[in-house]
């Protein structure tokens, strides 16, 4: 099992604004510092490149919205809270298993549909929602409508994660 989210999701979860901020300072076996961020960084990019909504990296916990640690995990790789019914300066955690040999593309993928949880998509199966999702390297057109669904579809330039808030990077 990778993830322990629940199946099902009783109504549509979403933020009501566009603009969502995240903070992480995880630390995984075999990356960088650096590496993490990158990742986690373009894990919200994936889906913020086809859906109407700004992430943006902020520099302390309690100013984020979602909230990545690493945890000791049994079978799952990860966990993420969903946005059911919060206001605008909720707070959702997340956690990514601290006890396995990540590779890259697992961890992406894993990343990847944690955030999606987190922009409140459920499982679905045969995409990168999908509980035991295994091999995806990008957004099946599933994931692409659940998500346009909610937050509809890109229509500003796109957000430059190099360009998220510099202020608030400084500490990277
Ligand atoms: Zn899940």
């Amino acid at each position: 099992m990778k993830c322990e989210c629940p199946d099902l999701i009783t109504g549509v979860c979403k933020w009501n604004k566009k603009d969502i901020t995240y903070w992480e300072e995880m630390n995984f076996s075999g990356f960088t510092r650096e590496e993490v961020k990158a990742l986690y960084d373009e894990a919200w990019m994936t889906w913020a490149r086809v859906a109407d909504f700004n992430p943006r990296r902020v520099d302390s916990a309690d100013k984020a919205n979602v909230v990545a640690r690493e945890a000791f995990l049994g079978l799952a790789l990860g966990w993420s809270g969903l946005p059911c019914g919060v206001s605008d300066n909720a707070q959702l955690g997340q956690k990514y298993k601290s006890n396995t040999r990540w590779t890259k593309k697992a961890l992406l993928e894993t990343m990847r549909h944690e955030i999606g949880h987190a922009l409140g998509l459920g499982h679905m199966r045969g995409t990168i929602m999908s509980p035991s999702a295994m091999g995806f390297d990008k957004l099946t057109e599933k994931d692409i409508k659940e998500i346009q669904e909610r937050y509809g579809k890109r229509t500003s330039p796109e957000p430059d994660p190099d360009k998220l808030d510099k202020e608030e990077f400084k500490i990277f």
